[in-house]
């Protein structure tokens, strides 16, 4: 029978800054110990599904609710193209989080289309075989990238666009960057075959309500959807305030007065959005109401962030360095030990104590973590 270490508790939310990686030891006493037998369930009973991998913590965007520019400016310490996990070396913990029972991947960043030759990597995940590979982008990109990752084998893409009007989109972006280009980017992605398209429309009061009914209106046909998404306390720089917050509902009740909506049944258990069909024509709409109505009971997520580090929450304070055990010579058995252990000691249910003091922890960026 294999004997199980007791390994220590994790530090408190808050006690660790932003890229610090404190349960390192945790990480190395993990790999090194016996395999508890059984499957890969936290604390609270939520199976290892999903994997989102983040291939750069940089953007061509200043999106103000995500990477403002005051604090992601021309001297920003940027991760050295050193410290980046290689594709072979994403490829080889990816293939290891999939024997653990994860069967869909996210590429995400940062700008996932800024990475050279992402299509690589594209390529060489696929080759996996059955999984549901994805990718989120801004969509700047998109229309030159579109036919070949699908034809490196990507299954779908998600694309953000937080206005249909350029001037709001612009001053989002903070780039200047226009509306019509994204839009270019989705007609490319439908004709390569990269579908459903979802198009995520973060919305912040007092910046872009007013685009929230056009948003619908304009895609209600095209089959793509749009899912619309309260605005988080990510990070610690976005200045977040429970007041700029428009929640799920006001959203919905706001589409449902011009276009009658219809709630819906989720497409699986844990599904994030929540759906809503039109009831008089054929398409939909999810919203994602983290804030609001949390969903932490059913966030089977793992995130990999840029350099390697695996963080078990959107919202955590550190992560554990797999980088280390990769680039230190452990073997897959050792590194998936260590994925297992990482995973079964899990919590995390930040979305559901949330309030304005812990809105202030030094959470990791999401341009860091992966969105
Ligand atoms: N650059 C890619 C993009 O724009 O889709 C991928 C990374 S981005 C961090 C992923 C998603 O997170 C985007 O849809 C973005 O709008 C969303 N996001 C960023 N900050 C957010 C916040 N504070 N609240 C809600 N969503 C946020």
């Amino acid at each position: 029978m294999s004997k199980v270490i007791a390994l220590a508790p994790l530090p408190a939310p808050g006690s660790s800054p932003a890229r610090a990686s404190a349960p390192d030891a945790f990480v190395r006493a993990a790999a090194a110990a016996p395999r508890e037998p059984g499957p890969v369930a936290d604390k609270r009973g939520r199976p290892l599904h999903d994997l989102r991998i983040s291939v750069t913590d940089r953007c061509n965007f200043r999106c103000v609710y995500c990477m403002p520019k005051d604090v992601f400016g021309r001297d920003y310490p940027f991760l050295a193209h050193a410290e980046l996990l290689s594709f072979e070396e994403i490829t080889r913990v990816a293939r290891i989080f999939v024997d653990q029972g994860v069967r869909k991947i996210r590429l995400t960043g940062g700008e996932p289309l800024l990475r050279k030759n992402l299509e690589r990597l594209v390529e060489m995940l696929a080759r996996m075989g059955d999984l549901d590979l994805t990718l989120t982008t801004n969509g700047a990109l998109l229309a030159k990238k579109a036919k070949s990752l699908r034809d490196a084998g990507l299954t779908r893409v998600t694309v953000s666009l937080d206005s249909l009007d350029d001037a709001t989109f612009r001053a989002m972006n903070d780039v200047d960057f226009p509306v019509a280009r994204v839009l270019e980017g989705i007609d490319a992605a439908a004709a390569a075959g990269l579908a459903p398209i979802k198009v995520n429309m973060v919305v912040k009061r007092g910046l872009n309500e007013a685009s929230i009914v056009p948003m619908a209106r304009h895609f209600r046909t095209t089959g793509h959807i749009v899912r619309f998404i309260e605005y988080m306390d990510v990070g610690a720089t976005n200045g977040w305030r429970m007041h700029d917050v428009v929640p799920a509902a006001e959203i919905v009740r706001m589409i449902d007065a011009e276009m009658p909506l219809v709630a819906a049944d989720p497409n699986y258990s844990g599904e994030v959005a929540e759906r809503w069909r039109y009831r008089n024509c054929a398409g939909e709409i999810g919203v994602i109401a983290s804030v609001t109505q949390a969903f932490c009971r059913d966030c089977t997520r793992a995130r990999l962030s840029t350099e390697g580090k695996l963080y078990t929450c959107l919202f955590a304070t550190s992560g554990y360095d797999l980088r280390a055990l990769v680039r230190g010579g452990s073997t897959d058995e050792e590194l998936g030990n260590a994925i297992a252990a990482i995973w079964r000691q899990r919590t995390d249910r930040y979305s559901e104590v949330r309030t304005s003091n812990t809105a202030r922890i030094q959470k990791v960026e999401m341009s860091y973590i992966g969105g």
